[in-house]
């Protein structure tokens, strides 16, 4: 695919009066701002390691506490981005002309969990346990996730909790699962003694689908090893009372959108050999064994119990807000299309320490590095506009939030757009460009990057990062994640994705996960400068060169197209 590179184009007029009809490249205008590409080009040297230092270490710093979307700390690392980019003099094109683009986000926070079980035979109704889950107790039962809703039915016990008719295992038939509570053992003995007794492919997840697709309530889960186990679970998920839980975007919420409205918990031992009509938690173990060897022979059983699960929660309103800049094109028509830059600037916040007991997770990769990154990219053009150079079309500049919530802010964006998406010319989206990935160490490669999205969507993206890397960063460009069937699904697992779900070629810069991704030991120190300034120098120069063709990148990859319609 051709590409149009204008590097001799001046005089640019910006009255807009005297150059209608008049087009984008008349010579004969007295020139405001020149748009040459190589004088643009030169000015990545402004890219380096000595501003990228002291501002990454700022804002990857522990008084940042890891950035967490709704807290104060992501509300002062936006901050902190503004106010860079009102010292770059770049545009504010948020809400009231601010540099924020507000929305809100709705969550739950579970502050208690009733569980209730009743002995049922006929009408009557005895109850044999009531337990409370919170804070400061656990219960007879340690929810592992769940909606809000309240829970009752009668309790199966289903062995292994799976049907492999190829092999006899029948533990799921016969039985109407509908409404119940089904209780089964954890960990299925798919191979035992070098016997497959079940299909090695059912796996936790799939035996779950099996369940709740015949309209189970819920699901019981036995502790397959020692009886502490069930204290050791029930004692994490306490952590997570009085948390706010999966955040989802207010406008987006259309009645029950909570996703999951089952109960998965696990059960206490002593609690199921009652259940069981065993004598102890020793015979529960042995109960498993013989069950082992009689896998074909057992049918599910409905209990004459009945058990009631009811959750306490209180929805939470949280505010966010994506941080927008413009740098103006200098053509009085061009400027109206626009090259979005993106970074996601939340993290994850405070959490459960690590053995050093660090309970900060910085982000300095993820995503301080292709944040702070934009940040150099934008005073590179501010500079260049200083010496009267500019790109003919704008470049917006976007740090999104609630990435690590997922994709929301840039998924709010993506609907709520400053500029129209048909005006969109391209996304650049940087998220962990700092660190070195295993492969590349082993290969002594430092300076490389992932793109993920170009040629996948549009060759002529493609074509013009090329040409831009040879004239800046010169980066090995790693295309091993570039497919939309590999199964890291990368080109969808960040915010570059609501931009093409919108059929805006996108192109993801990216280092790769590697040991210390989302621990608290993602931090400042172990990044490597010289390698960011190379990707973003070509970042830069890839903006430029779009910013300045005559067409935008043409999207013309059909498999893509496809993909996209399915998303919207
Ligand atoms: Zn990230």
């Amino acid at each position: 695919m051709k590409i149009h590179l204008q590097p001799f184009l001046v005089g640019l007029l910006i009255f807009a009066v005297s150059c209608a009809g008049s087009g984008p490249s008349s010579q004969n205008q007295p020139a405001e701002y020149i748009t040459e590409t190589g004088q643009l080009l030169d000015f990545q040297q402004e890219i380096s390691a000595d501003y990228l230092r002291p501002h990454l270490t700022a804002f990857a710093h522990d008084s940042m506490k890891g950035r967490e979307t709704g807290t104060l700390s992501e509300k002062k690392a936006a901050e902190y981005l503004a106010d860079e980019y009102e010292a770059l003099g770049l545009k504010p094109v948020g809400d009231n002309d601010s540099y924020f683009q507000n929305f809100e986000l709705n969550a739950t926070k579970s502050d208690s969990i009733v569980f209730e079980m009743y002995a049922k035979d006929g009408t009557a109704k005895e109850r044999i346990s009531r337990s409370v889950a919170s804070k400061s107790k656990t219960a007879d039962f340690a929810r592992l996730f769940g909606g809000t809703d309240t829970l009752s039915g009668k309790v199966v016990f289903a062995g292994f909790g799976v049907s492999d008719q190829e092999r006899g295992v029948a533990h799921l038939d016969g039985v109407d699962l509908k409404n119940k509570w089904v209780m089964v053992f954890q960990n299925t003995p798919n191979v035992v003694d070098g016997d497959t007794l079940i299909d090695p492919k059912i796996d936790a997840r799939k035996r779950f689908q099996m369940i709740m697709r015949q309209g189970a309530a819920g699901i019981l889960i036995i502790p397959a090893k020692e009886p502490r186990e069930f204290d050791v679970i029930a004692q994490k998920m306490q952590g997570s009372f009085g948390e706010t839980g999966r955040m989802s975007l207010a406008y987006r919420e259309s009645g029950g959108s909570s996703g999951f409205s089952g109960g998965y918990n696990v059960v206490k031992p002593g609690l199921v050999v009652k259940l069981l009509g065993l004598k102890s938690v020793e015979e529960l173990t042995d109960y498993r064994q013989k069950l082992i060897g009689s896998i074909t022979d057992f049918q599910p059983k409905e209990l004459h119990y009945q058990l009631t699960q009811i959750p306490y929660s209180s929805k939470e309103v949280i505010p966010s807000q994506n941080v927008l800049a413009l740098h103006e094109g200098a053509d009085p028509e061009l400027k109206e299309e626009v090259v979005v830059l993106t970074s996601h600037y939340d993290h994850v916040g405070i959490g459960e320490p690590d053995s050093t007991g660090d309970r900060i997770y910085n982000g300095a990769d993820d995503d301080g590095s292709g944040t702070i990154g934009l940040l150099n990219i934008a005073k590179a053009f501010a500079k260049a506009k200083k010496k009267g150079i500019k790109p003919e079309r704008s470049i917006l500049f976007l740090n999104v939030s609630a990435e690590e919530k997922g994709l929301l802010g840039s998924r709010y964006y993506s609907d709520h757009p400053v500029f129209p998406m048909e005006k969109t010319a391209a996304n650049l989206n940087t998220d962990m460009i700092g660190r070195i990935d295993s492969t590349h160490k082993s290969e002594g490669i430092e300076k490389y990057a992932y793109i993920i999205g170009a040629e996948l969507i549009s060759s002529d993206l493609d074509s013009l990062i090329k040409v831009a890397n040879k004239q800046s960063g010169e980066i090995t460009l790693n295309k091993r994640y570039n497919d939309l069937n590999d199964p890291q699904q990368f080109y969808r697992r960040s915010d570059h994705w609501h931009f093409g779900r919108k059929k805006v070629p996108f192109a993801f810069f990216f280092t790769g996960i590697h040991e210390d991704y989302h621990r608290p030991s993602d931090e400042v120190h172990k990044i490597r400068f010289e390698k960011m300034e190379s990707i973003l120098r070509t970042m830069y120069a890839t903006t430029v060169m779009i910013a300045n063709a005559e067409n935008p990148p043409f999207v013309d990859n059909q498999e893509f197209i496809e993909i996209t319609k399915s998303d919207n």
